[in-house]
């Protein structure tokens, strides 16, 4: 059984943790629920870590010129105050390997948090990225990092447990900071690798190879940087397919014609958005198990963050099944 490091994920207060957010309220939240077991959670709220009380009247965004952060009823400017807790906040973290934010809030939302004409009127001209977020993504944009709406696509979520507990092992191997561990760490997750990004893997076993003898600090400097650009997206349905047969590909000595016409038929289905992912990679699981390949047992490819986070529920937008 494959044993995972326990990330360690900066998390919105007001999800699932403390009654912060300005009508007093707490996020019921299951994702976060579910990773509390596995995960390290560094709960932060900025708005009360600016001095807001708990309630407080609302803050919004508004473009004046540039985009500032401002409390509508008190007339305060509070973008200030905001940026340089956010830096301070950042500057006093330990290495961590990921962000969970509260999305649409003007101080935490990533992607559709809005921005009004002014401070008294509710025109919205515009979408844009909270203060604090907007702080992380300048420091940390290579980690993993996510809104909780979008977690409920199950693609998103799948992808966003992949690399956080991808970058968590990272994180172990580079305190050790030895190269035999770095060599070790690209072997199990060859596949894995592979079908994020096959051409970036490849550059980053030319890195562990270090032809140039470089010294190790910079092998895992540059091994770092190509990590984080391999897991930036997703991988594409093809490329999971492309590994899949690859992975059979070790039995096609021992599989008899029906065993691999199911299998193509299978591929074919999750190609077709009929069967998930997981239900392809549990046949391979069980040929590894039956054939007895340990190198393939572990692959990280097949468990890449521990089985109790998996939940099959989705959004339905976008493909539903990575
Ligand atoms: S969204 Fe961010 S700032 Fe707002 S209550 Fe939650 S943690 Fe606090």
């Amino acid at each position: 059984m494959r044993i995972f490091q326990t990330p360690r994920v900066v998390v919105s207060q007001c999800l699932e943790f403390e009654e912060v957010r300005y009508n007093g309220a707490v996020i019921p939240d299951k994702t976060v629920q579910r990773m509390k077991p596995f995960v390290e959670f560094i709960p932060v709220c900025p708005e009360v870590g600016i001095g807001l009380g708990v309630p407080r009247d609302v803050i919004r965004i508004v473009d004046q010129g540039q985009e500032r952060l401002v409390q509508p009823k008190t007339g305060e400017d509070l973008t200030d105050d905001m940026v340089h807790f956010a830096k301070e906040f950042i500057d006093s973290l330990p290495d961590v390997d990921g962000f969970l934010l509260k999305n649409r809030s003007p101080t935490c939302g990533i992607h559709d948090v809005k921005v009004y004409q002014d401070s008294q009127h509710g025109q919205v001209i515009g979408k844009t990225t909270g203060f604090f977020a907007k702080e992380i993504l300048s420091r940390h944009s290579g980690l993993a990092i996510e809104e909780e709406g979008r977690l409920k696509n199950f693609t998103l979520r799948h992808h966003f447990l992949t690399k956080l507990f991808t970058l968590a092992d990272f994180r172990d191997v580079r305190q050790k900071g030895r190269s035999k561990d770095l060599q070790q760490f690209q072997a199990l997750n060859k596949y894995l690798f592979m079908a994020y990004h096959p051409g970036i893997s490849k550059k980053m076993g030319r890195v562990i190879a270090n032809h140039e003898q470089k010294p190790i600090p910079a092998v895992f400097e540059e091994y770092e940087d190509l990590l984080y650009e391999l897991l930036e997206k997703p991988p594409k349905a093809k490329a999971n397919v492309n590994v899949c047969q690859h992975i059979a590909g070790y039995f096609k000595k021992e599989l008899n014609r029906e065993e691999k016409a199911y299998f193509q038929s299978l591929l074919n289905q999750y190609m077709e958005e009929k069967v998930p992912l997981s239900a392809v990679i549990s046949v391979l699981s069980t040929w590894t198990a039956r054939f007895q390949s340990d190198y393939l047992r572990n692959q990280t490819y097949f468990e890449p963050y521990p089985m109790e986070l998996v939940e099959i529920s989705d959004s339905g937008k976008g493909r539903a099944y990575s």
